[in-house]
């Protein structure tokens, strides 16, 4: 899959998480344990992109996971290792903005206190928030998830010259780096799954957004509608996933040409006009893109 794909299934993916971590009640109560909608979905978005930096390294057609494209970053390691370098850089980023405002809050305190008001505010635990285990491990967690669906997708793909994903690397077998996929039940790309995706993304995230207004107008009688609605988030994305899944695994791969042409004839015949030009458009753009950067 593209880039665009596995960004619009990570985004997909994030609202799910973050639906299902606010249902949880210990977690919402638990103030080390808070995750962030926006933290939700950028970590979710670029760990679900993430395995395809091997593209810019090495050598993209050789299928020695050191160095080709479908390589180690395609892997269980791979993941959690970029997962881990993500949420931690996630983390320091955050822990230097907190230095910011820590210090302002940190003068607030100091000037309030001598007007006998007490505000609890703990400047070194503020910093060092982002790093706490729980909040970490969560973060790492949705990180993990981000990049399974990456390696999820990309199983489900024309083999070519990788022979499937080193989802075990660096595990060998006879002396060669075991692989695993190259399905072949869709092609490079799948557009009506996009599509799908980038449709149910727009309706869930602005259900998520209404939500988290609700909840700070703090109605007791919201309570139960926010329950409501993110239940239906929840349930709206299983249903969206397993429809795209049926497409996926009902998929066949010849070879590229009649590929193209069912992708192309499936966008014409099924999606609203500005759907159909935008798509051809953007296809062509990001063709151009990656035929490019395949030569440099
Ligand atoms: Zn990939």
């Amino acid at each position: 899959m593209t880039p665009p794909e596995h960004f619009a299934i990570g985004f997909a993916l994030g609202n799910l998480a973050y639906s299902s971590f606010q249902l949880s009640k210990g977690i919402r109560e638990d103030k080390y344990k808070k995750i962030t909608y926006t933290k939700t979905i950028i970590i979710m978005t670029l760990s679900a992109m993430l395995p395809d930096i091997d593209s810019f390294f090495g050598h993209y057609t050789s299928n020695d996971p050191w160095v080709g494209h479908r390589g180690m970053t395609h892997s269980f390691i791979g993941i959690s290792v970029l997962g881990l370098g993500l949420v931690f850089l996630m983390g320091m980023l955050s822990s230097l903005f907190r230095i910011i405002t820590g210090y302002w809050r940190l003068l607030y305190k100091y000037f309030s206190k001598k007007e006998g008001i007490q505000i609890e505010f703990n400047f070194g635990k503020f910093i060092f928030y982002p790093f706490y285990y729980k909040t970490f491990l969560l973060y790492f967690l949705i990180a993990f998830i981000g990049g399974l669906s990456h390696l999820v997708c990309d199983l489900f793909q024309p083999p070519s010259v990788w022979g499937g994903l080193p989802l075990f690397f660096p595990l060998k077998v006879n002396g060669v780096y075991h692989r695993i996929g190259g399905f072949s039940t869709m092609g490079w790309y799948e557009l009506k799954v996009f599509w799908i995706t980038v449709g149910s993304v727009f309706i869930s995230t602005a259900i998520i957004l209404i939500v988290n207004f609700l909840k700070k107008l703090n109605f007791k009688l919201f309570k139960y509608l926010t329950i409501t609605l993110f239940i239906l988030v929840i349930l709206f994305h299983l249903t969206t996933f397993v429809w795209s899944a049926k497409i996926i695994l009902n998929g066949n791969y010849k070879d590229d040409f009649d590929w193209y042409k069912k992708q192309m004839s499936t966008i014409e015949k099924e999606m609203p006009t500005f759907v159909n030009n935008f798509t051809k458009k953007s296809v062509r753009i990001f063709s151009a893109i990656f035929k490019a950067s395949q030569k440099s």
